[in-house]
């Protein structure tokens, strides 16, 4: 299927902050895409928190997983719509770079570390890692990638932040939209989220089935498969469920996109950029079920105790790495001591601290739970 008038064509781009020859038999965007899945911050996305932190069971999603599913249901919602599946693949990989370990807690935890000297938010970070972290390329530091990449990364952002972005700030100070493809990836990841993680639920058991029936739209499958399937059970009728509520999100969300951008009527990527409201979106109906899911989620499983409690280690343990690491840097691995060296030379002690945040904020969930290991107890080899 062609691209559609309105899709983020590579002759409209607005390019890359450094430039460089176009690749050869590549489009800029797969270059993007090829560029975030070999980067180390990628692989280390194996090993990072979704919901449930990787050493309780090999079945549960990573950011990993995650990220592929939100490429996975991006990519369909794009095809359909004749947007860019190479960009929205690129947008949805690189998506959650930036996430500490231990998912959420983490994130709220370096914020706080980072009170005094200018907070931390993981959206930002993704674009910190794709613009400056990465250390892969002769002549520039960070993936270097296209402005429509970065753009899509760059979800949300307050205003002042949004002033020191540069580029990718200005949309949030005019008031502008993204691409297509970067509000389709936005909601592609709700998409994937809501549903894994009801699926991850009811695995650990913090869920019933029972429960999830008080769910709309948990409910109306669970039915249709109840009386289909009378005797199918167990895992293979979760996944029948949820197989479908995630169906029944991607057409809508496709039939009423389509819907917008007909009466938008949109000729070039600018035209979305300028329109006021996003075109990308569910009906009313199904973005009020969303509403009713995730309140649910939060109550009942991102607030169950056994989630909570693992909350709780996880902010313990990355408070004590950072207040370790900043009162005394000596402690820290050469590499990373000059980093921070450097950078408090130029910045002072907020310049010491915002590379022992990214040092943190990297880190797999198990790296923290050793290094935490070898700082703090004494019989562990350092
Ligand atoms: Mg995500």
């Amino acid at each position: 299927m062609s691209l559609a008038p309105y899709a983020a064509l590579e002759e409209h781009s607005r390019g890359r902050r450094y430039s460089e020859a176009s690749p050869t038999y590549r489009g800029e965007y797969q270059r993007d895409r090829d560029r975030i899945v070999h980067s180390s911050a990628f692989r280390r996305l194996e090993y990072k928190t979704q919901v449930f932190v990787n050493h309780e069971g090999d079945m549960f999603r990573t950011r990993l997983t995650h990220s592929i599913e939100v490429a996975q249901i991006g990519r369909a919602i794009a095809r359909r719509l004749g947007l860019n599946e190479d960009l929205i693949e690129a947008i949805s990989l690189a998506h959650d770079l930036g996430h500490t370990p231990f998912g959420h807690a983490g994130q709220d935890v370096l914020n706080e570390c980072m009170k005094d000297h200018g907070g931390f938010e993981h959206n930002l970070q993704s674009l910190r890692i794709v613009d400056h972290l990465e250390q892969r390329y002769a002549e520039f530091m960070g993936l270097n990638l296209t402005f429509e990449t970065r753009e899509g990364i760059l979800k949300h952002c307050s205003v002042k932040n949004a002033k020191e972005m540069g580029d990718v700030g200005e949309r949030f100070l005019n008031k502008t939209q993204p691409s297509l493809e970067g509000q389709a990836a936005n909601i592609a990841d709700a998409i994937a989220y809501n549903n894994h993680d009801i699926d991850d639920g009811l695995r650990a058991n913090f869920l019933s089935l029972e429960q999830m029936c008080e769910v709309d739209l948990f409910r109306e499958q669970y039915e249709a498969v109840k009386k289909k399937y009378p005797d199918l059970g167990g895992r293979r009728q979760v996944h029948e469920i949820i197989r479908r509520m995630i169906n029944a999100q991607a057409v809508d969300l496709i039939d009423e996109s389509a819907r917008r951008i007909k009466q938008a009527a949109p000729s070039h990527i600018d035209d979305v950029r300028e329109h006021a409201d996003l075109l990308i979106g569910f009906s009313e109906e199904m973005a009020e079920h969303n509403r009713d899911l995730k309140r649910f989620l939060r109550a009942n499983l991102y607030r169950h105790y056994r989630v909570h409690r693992m909350t709780n280690k996880a902010k313990r343990i990355l408070v004590a790495l950072f207040d370790a690491y900043f009162e005394d840097p000596r402690i820290l691995p050469h590499h990373t001591q000059e980093m921070v060296r450097a950078e408090e030379e130029e910045n002072g002690l907020s310049g010491r601290a915002r590379r022992i945040c990214d040092y943190v904020a990297g880190m797999t969930d198990r790296y923290a739970i050793l290094e935490y290991e070898r700082i703090y107890n004494p019989t562990t080899l350092t």
